[in-house]
Parts: structure tokens; C-alpha cells; sequence
């Protein structure tokens, strides 16, 4: 495990001055690099050849590495050209899509703005629900085997798949059943049985609240709020039910975009302290808790309970959504501030204050 001594060797050697801010080229890059230019930073994009266009007709990438596979980001040499650049690494969703959580704390040294020891309670699902029970969430309930199953639960695989290949059931039979069919449509395979993470199915609207974890003014601010559009599951709505039990629609939930929220006001307190009470867990199981942002995943019932089904502890492509502004944003930094933006600002104020290591580890 890389630990922060090390990078703060590393940031020792670096020229400050010529900080870049660098990240891999998708999913919130142009977040990302907008942002970091907004607040004067070069910017570092490690893209597929494919994907250049993305640079060409939104120019925010000061310097593009091409590389065939983002694994190519644990090679020695890629990581020795992004530190001569002294690039801070912002990470996303990609970077856990792609790569492991071990290749992540063991195997990438550049410095990142996020906490690395935080990682490993993200990705392990027990884990993750210990911390966020810890801090005080309602999390669905979870079942152990799909033999305990009593009400209506959603499947789910481990690691970011855009909930591909999740599905509904809400007996054993229909368990087994509807596995058997994932399985013959290639979304699953025998193996995964026993990888199938149960969980209660929480009837109800998705809120996704993104949160910026301050540790240079020690503060959580709420800055924007998403909903997701998922393929086909947000589509079976414009096929009657007759034809759906003809057809034998199964909803998956890939995910294709998002749409901005503004949420009934006497909702966001409650939202507020289990953002303040995940980061202060946080500092307990990790120190020094959340570095920048974080989004919980959240179902809010009819009866207006909230929740939390999983969290990321990263920018998500939600905030995509505030490029420019959010409410939240606005409410707090008046006009132009969104994650990307406010992620180069704590740095700049990080660097300002000579505290860039305890923000980049
Ligand atoms: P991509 O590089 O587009 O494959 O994104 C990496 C991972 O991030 C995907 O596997 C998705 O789970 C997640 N992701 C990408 N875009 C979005 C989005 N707009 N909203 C939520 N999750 C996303
Ligand atoms: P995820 O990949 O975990 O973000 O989940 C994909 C989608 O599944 C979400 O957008 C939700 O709509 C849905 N979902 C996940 N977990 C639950 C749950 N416990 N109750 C209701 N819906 C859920």
C-alpha cells in the first residue's frame, strides 16, 4: 500500500508552480479540466486515440498521452511522464471501472487528490455498509442467500457494471429463475452466483446528492444533485404491461445520462447531516476521512424516508450536470462553481497554504 510519506516525497521533488491537473479521458473529464482551468491549472488528459475528438472540439487538454488501455496508467513509464509533468491525479469513475482497487493503492505512483486508504471501504460491499450504518444511514435491508428472500429485493454484482446485469426477484423460484435467464442472455454467468449481492428493493425516487469534503476549511458542502437515465429500465414505461409480461422484460439499469434535481427543501437537512456524518466516520475508519467529493445513492420513500443504498467516495458524473452552475453551487459561490471547479480551488488554496499533502495522497 502506497502510503502518503510517499507521496509526499514525491510532491517534494515536484515543481509547484507547474502543478497540472490531470485525469482519465471520460466519464468527468470535462468537469474536470474545465474546472482546473478555470482556476489557471494545465491540464493532463490520458485518453484512447478514439476518444481525442472529445479534446479536439472541447479543447481543455493541455497535453494528451495516448494510450490503448487506461491500465497503461501502472506502467512505469506513463507515471514517470505524468510526474515530469507534476500532475495531481483527479479520480473517477473509470479509474474504478478499469482498474482494481489493489492496482490503485499499491501500484500508482502519482499523487491523487482522494483519499487511497478510503478505497478498500468503498469497494468491499460489507465494508462499505459498515461505515454507512456507522455513520447512521438507513440502508435497505440485505439477505445472505437468495433462500432468505421475502419481499421484493434487487440483485446486484460487485464493482461500477452501470447495473448491467442487475434484476428483480422477490421469491427463491424467482430468484433462480430470473438468474437463469441473465445467464442464457450473457449478462451473467453460473460463476456469479455466488457473487450476487441481495438487497432490499426501496420503493421510491433516486436522489444522488454530491458532496465536496473540504479538509483545508473542514467543511462538507452540498454542491449538486442528479438523477440518473438508465437503459431499459426508464424506458419499460412506454411499453403497456400486457406486452411487457409477453415479452418477459427484465429491467436492467444502464446507465446512458443524468438530470439535474433540485430537491423539496425540508429534505435537505436531513441530506446535510448524513453528508457531515459520513465524513466524520470517515475520519475514523481513514484519516483524514473524505478528500473532495463524494455522492450518496439514495431512494427516498413516499412516507419521505431517505435511503442510502451505496456511496462513492470520488467525483461522480452526476455533478456533470452543474458544469457551470447548480443550485447548490450558487447558493453557496454565487455563479460558475461546480465539481470540477471547486476540486482546483481546494487545491490552489491547499498549495496557497503549503498543505498540498494533505490533500494529494
Ligand atoms: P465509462 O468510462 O463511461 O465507462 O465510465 C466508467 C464507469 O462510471 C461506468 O462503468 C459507469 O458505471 C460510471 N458512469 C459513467 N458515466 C456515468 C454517469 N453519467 N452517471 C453515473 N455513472 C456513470
Ligand atoms: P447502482 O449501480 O448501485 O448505482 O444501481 C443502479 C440502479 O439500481 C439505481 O439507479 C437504482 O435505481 C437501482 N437501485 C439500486 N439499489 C436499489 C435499492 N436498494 N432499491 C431500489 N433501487 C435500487
Amino acid at each position: 500500500m502506497i502510503t502518503s510519506s510517499d507521496i509526499a516525497k514525491i510532491l517534494d521533488k515536484y515543481d509547484t508552480r507547474k502543478l497540472a491537473i490531470g485525469t482519465l479521458g471520460s466519464h468527468s473529464s470535462l468537469n474536470i479540466f474545465k474546472g482546473a482551468k478555470e482556476e489557471g491549472f494545465r491540464t493532463v488528459c490520458i485518453c484512447k486515440e478514439k476518444d481525442a475528438i472529445m479534446y479536439k472540439k472541447f479543447p481543455l487538454a493541455d497535453e494528451m498521452i495516448f494510450v490503448k488501455d487506461f491500465t497503461e496508467l501502472l506502467s512505469e513509464t506513463l507515471q514517470e511522464k505524468l510526474r515530469k509533468l507534476n500532475v495531481i491525479l483527479i479520480p473517477h469513475g473509470s479509474f474504478t471501472a478499469y482498474l482494481s482497487t489493489e492496482q490503485l493503492t499499491d501500484s500508482l505512483y502519482v499523487p491523487m487528490f482522494g483519499n487511497r486508504a478510503l478505497l478498500h471501504w468503498e469497494a468491499n460491499r460489507k465494508e462499505q455498509e459498515e461505515w454507512l450504518r456507522k455513520a447512521g444511514l438507513r440502508l435497505p435491508a440485505t439477505f445472505k442467500s437468495p433462500d432468505e428472500i421475502d419481499r421484493l429485493v434487487i440483485a446486484k454484482l460487485p464493482g461500477a457494471k452501470g447495473g448491467r446485469g442487475y434484476f428483480l426477484a422477490n421469491s427463491p423460484e424467482s430468484f433462480r429463475r430470473k438468474f437463469s435467464e441473465m445467464v442464457a442472455r450473457g449478462l451473467l454467468s453460473e460463476d456469479d452466483v455466488g457473487r450476487v449481492h441481495l438487497q432490499e428493493y426501496a420503493l421510491g425516487v433516486n436522489v444522488y446528492p454530491s458532496y465536496f469534503s473540504s479538509i483545508i476549511n473542514d467543511d462538507v458542502e452540498l454542491l449538486a444533485m442528479d438523477r440518473r437515465y438508465e437503459s431499459a429500465v426508464d424506458s419499460m414505461g412506454k411499453i403497456p404491461a400486457s406486452e411487457q409480461l409477453e415479452i418477459g422484460v427484465n429491467p436492467t439499469y444502464t446507465i446512458v445520462g443524468n438530470f439535474p434535481i433540485v430537491l423539496r427543501e425540508s429534505l435537505l437537512p436531513e441530506l446535510m447531516r448524513m453528508g457531515d456524518n459520513v465524513h466524520k466516520k470517515a475520519q475514523e475508519l481513514a484519516p483524514p476521512g473524505i478528500i473532495g467529493p463524494f455522492c450518496l445513492e439514495t431512494v427516498i420513500t413516499d412516507d419521505l424516508k431517505i435511503y442510502t443504498f451505496e456511496i462513492s467516495a470520488r467525483i461522480v458524473a452526476g455533478t456533470n450536470v452543474g458544469i457551470g452552475t447548480s443550485p447548490y453551487a450558487y447558493l453557496k459561490y454565487g455563479e460558475n462553481m461546480y465539481m470540477g471547479r471547486r476540486i482546483a480551488l481546494e487545491l490552489k488554496e491547499a498549495l496557497r497554504q503549503k498543505r498540498l499533502n494533505e490533500v494529494a495522497v
